[in-house]
């Protein structure tokens, strides 16, 4: 069901000043812990909020996205000690609010949830997430001009939130998800029911706000599993791989990259120690090497190839959603300037060369 409430669809928008927002989060704070978008250094992360001055939700995007609360940098999964042939699962979750969501993380975060509740759930992520509540907001213009989000079809988002908010200027429409997000309601101070009058506002900002998004992509995104197919040996990878310096910034600032490391740190008596979980990239020269040294995606252009179809065909094939919310931080954190737009474009183009193309494998 379309829970935004256009035509025959069901309304169910609250309406809360913005005034009264300090004195919400004043009471938020007290029973959780409340991560919002923060301005720091001329960028903006997702950090503490302690009272409604700390946040900027017009923020344009954050340089890490959400998913660092729900699976952060560094984690103890278990403790032990070898004496006592003891395991200690080290479960952490605590109550927690993530504010001010984009819409393309909450793409990202449907995705996350996919990928660890399947084939074996991931304890420590879904304890973290059954505990955390997002309230995600609604994009009203671009945040970057690497963002291509309009393409990826991730400008909007129907469900996974519990709460999401629309600026409608002096107030927010917000449209209530779940029993979570009716909870958090509940106790809000000044909330009303929408009335007509709301809806017109609503759909005045909705109507605007579309036409300020332009598309990027000169294709139609669902056909980029089948462009990277036929892509494979595209000597642009290795183009792209001379440039690329495997230095994994565009798979840290990834809302959809989830790929870990698990190293243990033994005391110094070797009887007990921690088995830790770090943030792994699939850009890292050691990523692929395995027994005797040997790396099966040596080169540079090998592994920015397998970025972008790991983005692009192998999530969209393993859990049927995109694997790339086009969010662009990818973009904007690569010093070689290496852009999802401008590669699949370019793939695209190179489709239709008619003069003979160099294709080779790479390993
Ligand atoms: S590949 Fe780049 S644009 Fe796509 S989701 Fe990841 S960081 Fe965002
Ligand atoms: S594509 Fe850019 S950000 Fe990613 S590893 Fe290469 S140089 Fe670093």
């Amino acid at each position: 069901m379309n829970r935004r409430g256009y035509g025959e669809f069901e309304m169910t928008f609250k309406i809360i000043p913005k005034s009264v927002l300090a004195e919400w989060f004043d009471a938020l704070n007290r029973d959780y812990r409340v991560l919002g978008p923060k301005p720091k250094a001329g960028q903006f992360i997702f950090d503490e909020i302690q009272t409604i001055e700390d946040v900027d939700l017009e923020y344009p995007t954050t340089i890490l996205p959400p998913k660092k609360v729900l699976l952060p940098t560094k984690e103890v999964l278990f403790s032990f000690d070898a004496n006592e042939s003891q395991f200690e699962p080290q479960i952490e979750a605590v109550p927690v609010i993530i504010l001010g969501i984009h819409t393309c993380d909450m793409h990202a975060i449907a995705l996350l949830d996919h990928v660890f509740s399947s084939g074996y759930p991931d304890q420590h992520y879904l304890a973290r997430r059954t505990k955390t509540t997002l309230i995600s907001i609604e994009c009203l213009k671009p945040c970057s001009e690497h963002a291509f989000c309009k393409d990826t079809g991730t400008l909007s988002v129907t469900e996974e939130f519990d709460l999401h908010l629309t600026d409608l200027g002096e107030d927010y429409a917000v449209d209530i998800g779940s029993e979570k997000g009716e909870l958090i309601m509940a106790n809000a101070p000044g909330v009303r029911e929408a009335e007509i009058d709301d809806y017109q506002r609503l759909e005045t900002v909705m109507s605007q706000k579309w036409a300020r998004f332009p598309y990027r992509l000169n294709f139609d995104v669902s056909e980029l599993p089948s462009l990277l197919s036929v892509s494979y040996d595209s000597i642009l990878w290795k183009i792209l791989g001379t440039k690329c310096m495997g230095c994994g910034s565009c798979t840290v600032v990834c809302p959809t990259c989830y790929c870990f490391d698990v190293v243990d740190e033994i005391d110094f008596s070797l009887e007990t120690g921690e088995r830790i979980r770090v943030w792994d990239s699939c850009q890292l020269n050691m990523f692929a090497t395995v027994a005797d040294g040997h790396n099966f995606r040596e080169s540079h252009g090998a592994r920015v190839r397998h970025r972008f179809f790991r983005k692009g065909k192998y999530l969209a094939s393993a859990y049927g959603q995109r694997g790339c919310v086009g969010c662009g931080r990818c973009a904007q954190a690569c010093l070689a300037h290496i852009t999802p737009i401008e590669t699949f474009n370019e793939l695209y183009r190179r489709q239709f060369l008619t003069v003979y193309e160099p294709r080779g494998t790479m390993p």
